[in-house]
């Protein structure tokens, strides 16, 4: 039977963090046996909040060998970076032509993003992300996404674009459909509800055990427990909320050493730091094997991209077949 397809992807903004890890990356890593992966380096969409391109190359190569790192296999999972395959950018404009500004604007992520970045005024590239991320996902005919939260109501616009598309023109395209982790939004430190580079309240998949702690000693936590003896709600306790994917094992134990205050937060958290540490050891290990051996990943991104031009420019005849274009 013919697998299905994934199509998924990150903006190169240096990098990973555990947020990025928990809700899209491991998930990446756990289906590529069953379905056909496909990864995307969106370095266009980066630039919908940051226009700078001076180390565009660097990150996306440090997002490479994250990616590389945390077990992709890039003989099953081609990986490619969005501006060398130009069918993106005119998948894009074709898409374009198939929703409503209207509709763009009500995207509650674009909401979010203006809120949180304090944008003053949206750029047209800003308001067209889901569009060109449509047409990142259709370009390879993706079946499913696995994704964070906050890209949900994305998917949706590109199951809109496509089914506006095959009614308009014929079938060319699935309705992708999006999978999301059990911790498919991550907090960050300072409690804000999504762990996020450009709000600074990370913990790096790359970030040494010292780091972590330093880090994690100065999360948030239930402010009402302040010493070691009082007692504290671990339900609203963003620490609390790490522990529950990051030391599983122990969570009915901490629950009930915060409830009576006989666990103190410092400790919690160094027991919380040392079990990410745990899981992000390996990954630390193996990025400096690539970091050492770039000429390695610079071959791996070479052949993603011509595996995923192949695909694009099929899919682009299909497109334009059904248009009549050409
Ligand atoms: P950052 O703001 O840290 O750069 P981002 O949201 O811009 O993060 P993207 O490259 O747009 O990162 O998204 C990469 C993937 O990681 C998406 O699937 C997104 O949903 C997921 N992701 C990012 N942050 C988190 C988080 N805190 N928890 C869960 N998933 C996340
Ligand atoms: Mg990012």
């Amino acid at each position: 039977m013919l697998k299905k397809r994934i199509l998924s992807g990150m903006r190169p903004t240096g990098k990973l963090h555990i947020g990025h890890y928990v809700g899209a990356l491991e998930n990446w890593v756990n289906l590529q046996d069953q379905y056909n992966n496909f990864h995307l380096i969106a370095d266009y969409h980066a630039l919908t909040t940051n226009p700078d391109t001076t180390n565009i190359y660097e990150d996306s190569i440090d997002m490479l060998i994250d990616w590389l790192a945390a077990g992709l296999d890039p003989k099953k999972s081609p990986m490619f970076r969005q501006s060398q395959i130009k069918q993106h950018t005119e998948l894009n404009l074709i898409f374009g032509m198939l929703i409503t500004v209207n509709r763009l604007e009500r995207n509650p992520t674009l909401k979010d993003q203006v809120r949180d970045l304090h944008i003053d005024n949206i750029i047209f590239g800003h308001l067209g992300y889901p569009v060109l991320q449509a047409a990142d996902i259709l370009l390879y005919k993706g079946d499913a996404v696995p994704v964070g939260e906050d890209q949900v109501p994305h998917i949706e616009i590109s199951r809109e674009i496509a089914r506006r598309f095959n009614n308009q023109y014929g079938n060319v395209f699935p309705e992708p459909e999006p999978m999301l982790t059990k911790f498919a939004r991550l907090p960050g430190l300072d409690g804000n509800a999504k762990m996020s580079k450009s709000l600074g309240n990370t913990i790096l998949l790359s970030d040494d055990p010292e780091t972590v702690k330093a880090k994690m000693k100065k999360a948030v936590t239930d402010p009402k427990k302040i010493r070691k003896g009082d007692p504290g709600n671990p339900e609203i306790c963003l620490v609390f909320s790490y522990h529950k994917k990051f030391n599983a094992g122990e969570v009915s134990e901490i629950d009930a050493g915060c409830r009576t205050g006989a666990l103190g937060c410092l400790d919690c958290k160094m027991k919380c730091a040392s079990k990410i540490s745990d899981l992000i050891e390996p990954i630390r290990d193996k990025r400096k094997y690539y970091e050492k051996n770039l000429d390695e990943v610079k071959d791996i991104l070479a052949d993603g991209e011509k595996r995923g031009r192949e695909e694009a420019v099929q899919t682009m005849s299909e497109v334009h077949d059904k248009m009549k274009l050409g």
